[in-house]
């Protein structure tokens, strides 16, 4: 189960990850857009971090409301398409756990399919169109079927993770249509996108910190 605290480790340990490889982001940006995705995140995370509730606060609060802070900060303080495309992920996920003071498996199987659609509302982007819904997508899928098999929730998130690197890995070949990438038409494929890379560290960090 995911309590506040629980959440509150998520987004630190995804900070820590971000932070980590900010400069691999970078360099992935700057291949097929301008080269500032690590530091939007790291900024973006940074200041998630800084929004969450303190150790006494976490005690008496909900998983919901702190990835809802956690989003609002980085919508306010991360630059690019990546920050408004995060914090909703991160809002939608918080709004769907409601009011309740632990997630269990299920649970967290419909904040990330609610963070997905969130996510594909704000940026019509598609599987196949090299963003980062090429590694949620596929991590919300293995994390349903996981749960479906009757997994629990510490090897469901384990499936989400490895499914978002392989989606994140499948996206050299493609070609960009939504975002900067987008722009450079056929000459964005051979590269993998930055913005499915960061999903991956992102979900791999949820199953580190439930595992
Ligand atoms: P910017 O392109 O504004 O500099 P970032 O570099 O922080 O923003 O983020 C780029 C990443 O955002 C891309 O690699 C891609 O994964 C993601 N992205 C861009 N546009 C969209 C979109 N419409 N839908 C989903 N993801 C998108
Ligand atoms: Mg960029
Ligand atoms: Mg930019």
């Amino acid at each position: 189960h995911l309590d506040a605290r629980g959440a509150a480790a998520w987004i630190r340990h995804a900070a820590e990850l971000v932070t980590a490889d900010a400069g691999r982001l970078t360099r992935l940006d700057a291949a097929i857009g301008d080269g500032d995705h690590g530091h939007n995140l790291d900024r973006g995370f940074t200041a998630a971090v800084a929004a969450l509730p303190d150790e006494a606060e976490l005690a008496g609060t909900r998983p919901g409301k702190v990835l809802i802070a956690a989003g609002r900060a980085i919508v306010s303080k991360t630059g690019g398409a990546s920050g408004p495309l995060y914090g909703t992920a991160l809002r939608r996920a918080g709004k769907a756990f409601g009011d309740a003071s632990e997630a269990d498996a299920a649970a967290v199987g419909e904040a990330l399919k609610a963070a997905l659609d969130g996510i594909q509302e704000l940026g019509q982007a598609n599987e196949g169109d090299k963003t980062m819904i090429d590694a949620l997508a596929p991590a919300a899928a293995a994390y349903r079927d996981a749960l479906a098999s009757g997994a629990g929730l510490a090897a469901c998130a384990r499936a989400a993770a490895d499914a978002a690197e392989a989606g994140a890995d499948a996206t050299v070949p493609m070609q960009a249509r939504k975002g900067r990438a987008s722009y450079l038409g056929p000459r964005s494929t051979g590269h993998l996108d930055p913005g499915a890379a960061s999903t991956a560290l992102v979900l791999r960090a949820l199953a580190d910190v439930t595992g």
